[in-house]
């Protein structure tokens, strides 16, 4: 085992190292040493935090070997994306613009992941700003799928998808606004939840939609997403949105976890047009539920066929409000060809700010001018509303929602040029967001081209621990943690 320490679960890494198998600089060095060697192939890695999290490995030894009691995330290497804050580095949100921007305080997931024992060795790739589903739009680095060289991890938390999938560290961190850590976990054979809307504090997270916005984990099991979502899901008086209540009992409730007579809400009719390869894996998932001794219900979501067109109304109206803040003066790459005040805002503006970053603050700028705000950005809250009140009524009748957590598999790099098809990526992601309902996509096989494929729950709000729980049950029937990418083994 000691020179294979990449197949262990973040749980069982922790096991070892209170156990004395091993020091936590012995698990530090082992995944420093593995990203240095195989992340030029994957691209995962933004910052590696080698001086810092050896450091923090020393530290951690002395206190286990003093007999201290020690913390949940004991020696867990644990990535984050690179839009979330840690005290003294650099935060690029994978712009071009930020590239000079260290961070002046720690995110409240850091402080917790620190406090729990947790080594964060890195920040990983996104798409600027965490726009995007692809990760194509990360202006500093091209991640590939460990599965497929020529696809892309998805997006945007790509780096922290592909990191987990190739085993780089056990668990990483991402953030999804309309799907960026279920689509990118699907594609990359992961584990990835967000949480209900509020479970886990958005302090320190360089804000996209903050409406919309939540930090999840990814890792190899749902056990490992239990783990990390006791640490990091906690009340936090420095973020307006937290919700007051505790954590939750994750794996503790975890060992119980079953799925007979539960009722499971299937949206048959918003699903009409899944293609026959996703139809025939969500099939195939369906069954595996209900051999499980879960009941399928049907239930009406026709009106999340609106959620993408509402999301891209919404999402873009807060991304224009909180990206106003780079400007080259208190944030980002000033321009040195700007000669006056305008020109400095317009200039490292332009040169600063990809072109998918632009167009969502022309477009969100547009949805809320005076003349279209009724129009655009009132109506979509409506819709919004709407949505809300639909995912109410279901949970009238189920426990859980089930459907496929992507439209297609994950795609070759380039592939898809027309940005309203990117954007249909999430699909079936987004209303989770829009009704701030936590959500959950688990691996479900692969296909003929061995690309994986996955199912996503939605829990009624604030059950997080229930969807974590039935997706244990799926996991227990599907076993995918040993299935790793070949040169990743
Ligand atoms: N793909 C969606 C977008 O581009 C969602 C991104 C996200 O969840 N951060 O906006």
């Amino acid at each position: 085992m000691k020179n294979k320490l990449h197949i262990l679960s973040a749980k069982q890494l922790r096991d070892a190292f209170i156990e004395g198998s091993f020091s936590a600089q012995q698990i530090c060095c082992y995944f420093l040493d593995r990203i240095e060697k195989l992340d030029p192939q994957v691209g995962a890695f933004l910052a590696i935090y080698r001086e810092r999290s050896l450091e923090q490995a020393k530290n951690l030894d002395e206190k286990r070997n003093l007999g201290a009691p020690c913390g949940k995330l004991a020696a867990i290497p644990i990535a984050l994306k690179d839009n979330l804050h840690v005290e003294g580095e650099v935060t690029t949100c994978g712009s071009k613009f930020l590239t000079n921007y260290r961070a002046v305080f720690n995110a409240t997931v850091t402080n917790l992941i620190e406090e729990a024992d947790g080594i964060i060795i890195g920040k990983t790739n996104l798409d600027e700003f965490a726009m995007g589903s692809s990760t194509e739009h990360s202006a500093l680095r091209k991640t590939v799928n460990p599965w497929h060289s020529e696809c892309v991890p998805g997006g945007s938390s790509g780096g922290s998808a592909a990191a987990v999938a190739a085993r780089l560290c056990p668990i990483a961190l991402g953030t999804d606004t309309g799907g960026s850590i279920r689509q990118p976990a699907a594609f990359c054979g992961v584990v990835g939840m967000k949480p209900t809307y509020g479970r886990v504090s958005r302090y320190g997270l360089v804000a996209f939609g903050s409406s919309l916005d939540q930090i999840g984990p990814i890792a190899t099991t749902t056990e490992d997403i239990g783990l990390m979502m006791e640490v990091i899901g906690q009340h936090d008086p420095s973020d307006a949105t937290s919700l007051p209540i505790h954590g939750g009992d994750y794996i503790k409730e975890l060992v119980k976890s079953d799925i007979r007579g539960k009722k499971l809400g299937v949206p048959y009719n918003f699903l009409t047009n899944l293609a026959p390869e996703a139809r025939e894996n969500f099939d195939a998932s369906l069954k595996i539920f209900e051999n499980l001794g879960a009941k399928l219900v049907p239930v009406d979501l026709d009106i999340l066929k609106y959620s993408v067109a509402t999301y891209y109304i919404l999402a873009t109206a807060e991304a224009s409000t909180n990206l106003a803040r780079f400007d080259g003066i208190r944030y980002g790459i000033r321009s040195k060809n700007a000669k006056t005040l305008d020109e400095v805002y317009d200039y490292s503006r332009r040169d600063g700010f990809g072109w998918e970053v632009k167009k969502r603050i022309l477009l969100g700028t547009y949805v809320l001018s005076s003349g279209y705000q009724d129009a655009y950005y009132n109506r979509a809250t409506k819709v919004r509303v709407k949505i809300i009140d639909a995912f109410l009524k279901a949970f009238e009748g189920c426990e859980a929602i089930v459907s496929p957590t992507t439209p297609t598999p994950c795609f070759p790099r380039g592939a898809i040029q027309d940005p309203v098809q990117m954007y249909l990526q999430d699909l079936y992601t987004i209303g989770a967001n829009l009704a701030r309902l936590p959500a959950i996509s688990i691996p479900s096989g692969f296909n003929k081209e061995g690309k994986p494929w996955s199912v996503q729950m939605i829990g009624a709000s604030k059950e997080d621990v229930r969807i974590l729980e039935y997706a244990q049950a799926f996991e227990r029937a599907v076993p995918f943690f040993s299935s790793i990418p070949k040169g990743f083994e």
